[in-house]
């Protein structure tokens, strides 16, 4: 997968994108990650990205013709790629796990990363074929919620994830927040490990997690277990509780 990032601050990027999975995945050329500096395409010759905004108001706004030209270059430069380009903004679909998912199929994304004000709204209707957010808050700029969409994305593409780690058990990929993990010690003062997970019986241990996935779903986050899609077997292990 090839990830294109517009962005004025490319070297925020600089060390998240240098470490761990991430870097791994690069490493392993399963993704390509172009920091594109969009004021490199600001033909002002202070370098100007922003400008007042038209009908007054406080704070700037990004001028469309640096990302025009950053995002031509951009798409110019692999013409034959299928290509979706993503404005960050916390006024788009709220970012999901299942998002990822969709995302992760893709051969190109382009990301615009909005300061300021934001972004000119020409550039919006023109460029952009999807609007995600992070949440419901507002950020200083794109650049931490393209990160958040990178890292999220990167570590579902095939072979990103070495054989000790799955996404596949994560929290949300089947509607369900994850069991309860642990590690060495087997006693670590006084609290022990939950003897079946010791027991070496795997349909015992898969009955245990699955259980604990659904009654930890239902205590934190019943709004997700009322939308998941629950078997037989899932039923039975809630009636046990
Ligand atoms: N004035 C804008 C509004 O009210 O919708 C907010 C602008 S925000 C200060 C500057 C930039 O940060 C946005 O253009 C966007 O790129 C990014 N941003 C801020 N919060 C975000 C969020 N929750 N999700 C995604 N991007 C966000």
């Amino acid at each position: 997968m090839q990830i294109d990032i517009l962005t004025i601050f490319p070297k925020m990027f600089e060390s998240p994108f240098q470490e761990s999975i991430l870097k791994k995945a690069q490493e392993k050329g399963l993704l390509k990650i172009n920091l594109i500096d969009i004021r490199s395409f600001s033909r002002d010759k202070h370098k100007k990205v922003d400008d007042y905004p038209f009908g007054g108001g406080v704070g700037m706004v990004m001028k469309p013709e640096p990302i025009f030209e950053a995002w031509e270059f951009v798409c110019a430069s692999n013409p034959d790629l299928p290509t979706k380009t993503i404005l960050l903004t916390p006024q788009g679909r709220t970012f999901s796990q299942a998002k990822a998912q969709e995302l992760s199929k893709l051969k190109r994304l382009i990301l615009i990363c909005g300061h300021y004000e934001g972004i000119d709204e020409r550039v919006r209707e023109q460029l952009v074929d999807e609007e995600i957010s992070i949440g419901d808050y507002v950020l200083t700029g794109g650049e931490l919620p393209a990160m958040v969409l990178v890292d999220a994305v990167a570590r579902l593409l095939p072979g990103v994830l070495g054989s000790e780690e799955s996404a596949l058990d994560d929290s949300f990929s089947d509607g369900l927040l994850e069991y309860p993990q642990y590690t060495r010690p087997r006693v670590y003062r006084g609290l022990e490990v939950p003897e079946v997970l010791l027991s070496g019986d795997h349909e015992k241990i898969r009955l245990w997690r699955r259980k604990q996935s659904l009654l930890r779903t239902r205590q934190k986050r019943a709004d997700l277990l009322k939308k998941a899609r629950l078997s037989e077997e899932d039923k039975k292990l809630l009636m046990e509780n």
